[in-house]
């Protein structure tokens, strides 16, 4: 199936849509039977069945039927929120007494909510590479959790490598691949078990959203939809599912204006000389550039540069300097932001993560890349000077 026809038509010829070109929001908290029966039938079948929206929706449904489609999965869960599909997908997969690997970057927050899992019993280690997993394996490892590029440090993990040694330990795999989009990366097809998104990103596109979704086998995404969706009560609204619908119509173009822009600004601050490092793996000189190459078929525009400074007050300056990029948290919006993590870490936190000092994370909107680097450069100006 085509990726474009899935974002813009796939399950829009039913009846209930009535050719509309937006398909209708079913506004509905509950739905109702002619017989108790059918009640009670419904319910034991509420992953599949509409009872009440905290489990089901039809307009939900859809953009659930296009994710699990573009991520070539059976079946997809939409979430509230990006976290709610990323706890209630690890929950459903440990159990106190199990071990969780956590290979390279991940989303702050989803660290947070392993620590938060040891509470239970669950526990977790973070590695590096498969050397690293090799040793930190244990006989009560669950699960293998990773992003790929990962977090931040934008850092090229080989998936088919990676799930093919976690089958052969008997490891569930689940991967993050918000940065990617499914457009650029589809995990499930090599080998991943579970993929997660935040939909407040890329797909979502208009910083109008807050959404996560879940996509595999139906093996393991029915159990998860039957009982963490519904208890830990994250649901996703059919006004949230209808932006993501829309967001979705025009994620092909949005994507590829992305990457070319954020190609564009990468490669100027890469040839920069008030600038250390970029990590963004489409560029050529990136370390996972080769691997990238060989399993994602296009590049996002979110990556972090080194300022060439140790000054906390510099990269503040550098902020503030800026007129098109807007400071702030999230990303893969239409507008482009920046955010530096040291300006927001405490200082002995930031030390032991290794976070640069002068790392900035920037997110290249749709605005014009020539916009955007004249900004840079002059902001830039400042700090080489
Ligand atoms: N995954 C990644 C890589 C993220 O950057 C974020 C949010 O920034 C999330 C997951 C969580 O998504 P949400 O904010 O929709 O809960």
């Amino acid at each position: 199936m085509d990726d474009d026809w899935i974002c813009s038509r796939l399950g829009e010829d039913e009846p209930w849509v009535l050719g509309a070109v937006n398909p209708p929001v079913y506004e509905n908290s509950v739905f109702t039977f002619e017989t108790a029966e059918e009640l009670g039938e419904a319910i034991k079948n509420e992953d599949e069945r509409y009872v009440y929206w905290r489990g089901t929706n039809p307009t939900v449904d859809l953009a659930q039927r296009k994710l699990a489609a573009l991520e070539r999965g059976e079946r997809a869960k939409c979430f509230g929120s990006g976290m709610g599909a990323i706890s209630a997908t690890i929950s459903s997969l440990v159990s106190a007494g199990d071990h969780v690997l956590v290979l390279g970057a991940v989303y702050g927050p989803t660290t947070q909510f392993l620590r938060y899992l040891e509470k239970f019993g669950v526990t977790h280690t973070h590695v590096e590479d498969l050397a690293q997993c090799d040793s930190a394996i244990r006989g009560s490892t669950r699960l293998l959790y990773f992003e790929s590029p990962s977090y931040m440090a934008y850092q090229v993990v080989d998936i088919a490598g990676i799930t093919a040694w976690a089958r052969e330990h008997g490891l569930v795999t689940v991967m993050d691949n918000t940065w990617s989009t499914p457009l650029f990366q589809k995990p499930l097809t090599m080998g991943v078990d579970l993929v997660v998104h935040s939909l407040s990103k890329y797909i979502g596109g208009h910083s109008d959203l807050v959404g996560g979704v879940v996509v595999g086998s139906a093996r393991l995404v029915r159990p998860l939809a039957l009982t963490e969706y519904q208890l830990y009560g994250a649901a996703m609204s059919p006004h949230d599912a209808a932006k993501v619908i829309k967001g979705l119509r025009t994620l092909p173009v949005r994507m590829a204006a992305h990457q070319e822009r954020g190609l564009a600004v990468a490669a100027f601050l890469n040839d920069h000389p008030g600038v250390r490092a970029v990590n963004h793996p489409g560029l050529p000189s990136h370390p996972g550039h080769a691997i990238a190459l060989r399993q994602m078929s296009g590049f996002s525009s979110l990556f972090s540069v080194e300022l060439d400074t140790e000054s906390r007050e510099k990269v503040s300056a550098f902020l503030d300097k800026l007129r098109h990029f807007r400071i702030g948290v999230s990303w893969g919006g239409f507008e482009s932001l920046v955010n530096a993590p040291a300006l927001t870490t405490e200082e002995s936190v930031r030390a032991t993560m290794g976070i640069p000092v002068g790392l900035v994370r920037l997110s290249v909107g749709l605005e014009p890349a020539d916009t955007l680097i004249k900004d840079l450069g002059l902001a830039l100006e400042g700090l080489v000077a």
